[in-house]
């Protein structure tokens, strides 16, 4: 028996989805910047894909730009505001992804900028009185703040805190990666300005996403070129990459119920086995009783038997994360748990899950590690 359960690291592609790429690129190679036949078919199919996204978000296709993925969404929106705007003070959390955190580190050379890192509890989540007061005599900001942490799983008041950003002009950048096609992700009804997708985590391919950035607000390009995506990002699209993502998204969200119900049914009875097993074994962030559905991470004190788990699972034919997948193939406990739990000896383990998984999964990988840890 083979599991993945590494589903917040990347999915496997959906059946639909891999016949949409194969068609595409089989039939439908031309640029779609050509003015010619071959090029206006390959255009009907980014603006259609467009179209698409656009209805799953609530908003409208021309707030829809398409990138590699959910690293360059995040520099583009960071950079292209920063580095164009007036706009100094910065608003994030020490819990973000080095996506967010390494952009910022890196404008801070070129830029002066003042960042604030919100405090968090032990558990990882933020009281929007915090951003209150740190926008409180700052009449522009940015604020980035992500809608669910992909190694616990936390769920950030976005709504709450969007309201407080409107009120202040702040500009509010959400990292919805975790979120799109998971949970709704209305970026007119969660008050943001911006927020970004990267296909691989929602049954489509790697190396493509896109930006959501509402009408009302401009952009510097991060990637300079050509003319594509109204001047915002340079080169040819990868249009079967976006196709495949369009197609995912659209299944989805079509099923966002279903889905949510079945894949929370998973992970509840993970948590019920994990805590009968290993009493002593503790959940982070709100990963055990809420947090998002899809994402459980579960931390055992070091012993010689726990120090091998994530090892041993994998011999075992069971795959999960000792963090998140930027720190994987590192002993070191990953920035966010070390946020949260300070350096204790600990062991981590993330089980991501996807509609793909079922109940017999979960109960084969418990029993397989009360085994190793007998
Ligand atoms: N933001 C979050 C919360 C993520 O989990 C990831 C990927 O793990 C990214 C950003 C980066 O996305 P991509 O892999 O498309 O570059």
């Amino acid at each position: 028996m083979k599991i993945y359960f590494d589903n917040a690291a990347s999915t496997p592609l959906t059946t639909e989805v891999i016949e949409e790429m194969c068609s595409v690129m089989k039939e439908n190679f031309g640029n779609p910047s050509s003015i010619h036949a071959f090029g206006r078919e390959a255009r009907v199919i980014v603006e259609n894909a467009r179209d698409t996204i656009a209805k799953c978000l609530g908003a409208m296709p021309s707030e829809i730009f398409f990138t590699s993925g959910g690293t360059e969404a995040i520099n583009t929106v960071i950079r292209g505001y920063l580095m164009t705007s007036p706009v100094t003070h910065v608003v994030t959390s020490r819990l973000e992804h080095y996506a967010v955190l390494n952009c910022l580190e890196d404008i801070q050379k070129e830029k002066h900028i003042q960042i604030e890192y919100l405090p968090h509890d032990s558990k990882g989540n933020i009281d929007p009185g915090y951003l209150e007061t740190a926008l409180d005599g700052h009449p522009r900001s940015m604020v980035i703040l992500m809608h669910a942490n992909n190694e616990t799983g936390n769920i950030l008041p976005i709504r709450e805190m969007g309201a407080i950003c409107q009120k202040t002009g702040a500009f509010f950048l959400s990292d919805t990666v975790q979120t799109i096609g998971k949970v709704a992700v209305l970026p007119k009804s969660m008050n943001v300005d911006s927020v970004i997708c990267s296909a691989h985590k929602l049954h489509g391919p790697k190396g493509t996403g896109f930006i959501y950035l509402s009408r009302s607000k401009k952009l510097h390009p991060l990637i300079h070129g050509g003319s594509q995506e109204r001047n915002m990002r340079a080169g040819t699209e990868n249009v079967p990459a976006i196709a495949g993502m369009a197609k995912a998204l659209e299944i989805a969200c079509a099923d966002i119920d279903v889905h949510f119900l079945y894949i929370s049914n998973l992970k509840t009875s993970m948590v019920h086995r994990l805590g009968n097993a290993f009493p002593y074994a503790e959940f982070n962030g709100n990963s055990g009783d809420n947090g998002l559905h899809s994402i459980l991470s579960v931390s055992f004190p070091m012993t010689d038997k726990t120090e091998m788990l994530q090892y041993n699972l994998d011999i075992n034919g069971i795959a999960v994360s000792g963090g998140s997948a930027c720190t994987s193939g590192s002993a070191k406990p990953s920035h966010v748990i070390s946020e949260l739990k300070g350096e204790k000896d600990l062991v981590t383990l993330r089980f991501s899950f996807s509609k793909f998984n079922t109940p017999d999964e979960v109960e084969h990988c418990v029993n397989v590690m009360k085994r190793l840890l007998a």
